[in-house]
């Protein structure tokens, strides 16, 4: 499976200095065919900073849609309009969304069936507050159960799901790899409950005050697929090595995979 590794740089940059941050990225994140690349800058950056990106494996996305498709919904956008762009991904559900403006699960739902609708990759932000950190894999099973339930999904790798514990979002450390690890586990375990053997497919990966320190340990957990990095991405050439990182580790996975495979063989020719 390739790996993918997204950031969300939310609102800290204004829409030139994002567009900048989007020409470094293409210059610094390396063109490999084992991770995709997600970059969720501010909405104005999205118009030119499509035509910055020259790199097959980077797409760009937006970090929240409108619950509908068009009509009186003053200060969202448009899935439609994302598509316009050219745009690949839309991230929806991140925490802030949830706690500043009051985002459910139902409301989340409705914009995953849209985006997929519209021929957009959903990259849907799932995760524990504070208070259920000790029942955190049950909470996230139950959450993305909900989300994935008999969605209409053609290709597995237009969702993907990004495990965040709120609690570790602007912090000074991730959640441990254990935490993570059970989580992403429950979450794989949900998705295949869910939708079957695509579940299977389906990328999970983890963020919350990720830096590139973290980078190795986190990606080489079985249950985690990539990583989703917030202020750490600022600094375009350190994520470009948490993106070297992710490919090592998905090149790790492939060489383990014909290993086992090739072992197989050998037995059942006795
Ligand atoms: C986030 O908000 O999704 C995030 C991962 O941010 P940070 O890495 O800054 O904690």
């Amino acid at each position: 499976m390739r790996y993918l590794v997204g950031t969300n740089i939310k609102m800290y940059l204004t829409g030139f200095e994002a567009l900048e941050w989007i020409r470094n990225m293409n210059r610094d994140v390396s063109d490999t065919n084992l991770v995709d690349v997600a970059l969720f800058p501010t909405f104005p950056a999205l118009f030119e900073g499509r035509a910055a990106i020259s790199k097959r494996n980077i797409g760009l996305g937006a970090q929240n849609i409108g619950f509908i498709e068009r009509g009186a919904l003053t200060g969202e956008i448009s899935a439609l309009s994302l598509k316009e762009l050219g745009l690949t991904y839309a991230e929806l559900g991140h925490h802030e969304r949830r706690l500043y403006f009051n985002e459910t699960d139902d409301r989340v739902r409705q914009k995953i069936e849209l985006a997929l609708s519209h021929g957009l990759k959903a990259l849907v932000c799932v995760g524990e507050d504070q208070s259920r950190e000790s029942d955190a894999p049950a909470f996230v099973s139950e959450q993305v159960g909900f989300l994935a339930r008999d969605l209409a999904l053609d290709n597995p790798a237009d969702l993907i799901i990004a495990y965040e514990p709120r609690w570790a979002i602007g912090v000074d450390r991730p959640a441990s790899p254990e935490h993570a690890r059970y989580c992403c586990q429950a979450a794989r375990e949900a998705l295949i409950e869910a939708l079957g053997p695509k579940g299977e497919m389906i990328r999970i990966i983890y963020g919350g005050s990720v830096r590139e320190e973290d980078a190795k340990d986190m990606l080489a957990l079985p249950s985690v697929n990539g990583l989703f990095i917030g202020r750490a991405a600022l600094d375009t050439k350190s994520f470009a090595k948490v993106v070297n990182l992710a490919a090592s580790q998905a090149a790790a996975d492939l060489a383990e995979r014909d290993k086992a495979d090739r072992a197989k063989v050998a037995r059942e020719l006795g």
